[in-house]
């Protein structure tokens, strides 16, 4: 299954052009979608749910056009949003079996079993029967995903699933989207690179509502092969090195400065070489953008 955007631009009523030409193509697996806080993610994630339209440009899931029918495309969307609203005093199990029946699961014992099924495999059976307010957030963003996995989608968008996760719930979230079907497309936006780096096989990074860089995050790391170089430094002489270098990132271990910089060579004795992460790239890339805004 393909899905295809082409050119997609939005400008809201304010003046913001949240989407500027965006074109992507997104195939079965899981798809990361990164950019910073109003890069545009959220604008292209529910325009490609049907929720809101673009001012122009085309999105087809295999035949279909999904700006023309996208009550067709509905029935083929699983859809976790950024802010996903719950009713607090309903329990897990009566919830999605709401949601089944608006999904149009209609049969009574197709809904009891995949009811049963997604709660057993976002691991909530036990506390099937508690109220959703007393969820933790990782329980709410499971049920959430839960809920988005009702009735076999074969599109599933997830914004931003695990801001405001502690380490051990995002862990468990990654574990469960990592289990969703391979026959699926999976489209995460966040603004986590580990995200991306942990769950996905493809991938993008927004900004301004551009398209940046698309690829395999494995090709997209070893764009940076032997150019980086990591020291650690005494603060004072940061000033120095950032003159001199371009420093990609700075960041404390152990209560010391390490510098990461980009050089075609060895910049002094200090430096050592570094493998590059998709971290590197994206900080790059942002602070690439950050000069051209400058
Ligand atoms: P992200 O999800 O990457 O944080 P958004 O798509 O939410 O980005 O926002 C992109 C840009 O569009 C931001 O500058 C944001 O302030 C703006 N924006 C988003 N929604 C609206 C709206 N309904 N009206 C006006 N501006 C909006």
């Amino acid at each position: 299954m393909k899905l295809i955007i082409n050119n997609l631009s939005k400008t809201y009523d304010n003046g913001v052009k949240a989407l500027q030409g965006v074109s992507l193509e997104i195939s079965n697996g899981m798809f990361g979608l990164l950019g910073q806080n109003g890069a545009g993610k959220s604008t292209l994630m529910k325009t490609i749910a049907t929720l809101q339209d673009a001012d122009s440009g085309s999105i087809w899931l295999d035949g279909l056009d999904v700006v023309k029918h996208p009550e067709e495309m509905r029935k083929h969307l699983g859809y976790l949003p950024q802010d996903f609203g719950l009713y607090p005093t309903v329990s897990a199990e009566d919830m999605l079996q709401y949601i089944a029946r608006l999904k149009g699961i209609s049969n009574q014992q197709q809904r009891d079993d995949q009811v049963d099924y997604l709660l057993q495999k976002v691991n909530l059976f036990n506390v099937k029967n508690k109220k959703l307010g007393t969820y933790s957030g990782g329980m709410k963003q499971r049920f959430g995903i839960a809920q988005a996995l009702l009735g076999n989608p074969k599109v599933i968008i997830v914004d931003e699933p695990t801001a405001g996760l502690d380490p051990l719930e995002r862990n468990r979230f990654y574990n469960l989207l990592s289990e969703i079907g391979e026959n699926t497309i999976v489209i995460l936006s966040t603004h986590i690179v580990e995200d991306v780096s942990t769950l996905c096989n493809e991938m993008a990074v927004i900004g301004t509502g551009k398209v940046l860089l698309n690829g395999q995050p494995a090709s997209i790391e070893s764009s940076l092969n032997g150019k980086l170089w990591e020291a650690q430094i005494d603060k004072d002489s940061l000033p120095a090195v950032s003159k001199n270098f371009t420093i990609i990132s700075q960041r404390f271990h152990l209560g010391k400065m390490i510098v990461t910089v980009l050089a075609a060579q060895q910049p002094d004795e200090r430096f050592t070489a570094k493998k590059p992460g998709l971290e590197d790239v994206y900080f790059h890339l942002l602070e690439q953008q950050g000069r051209n805004l400058n």
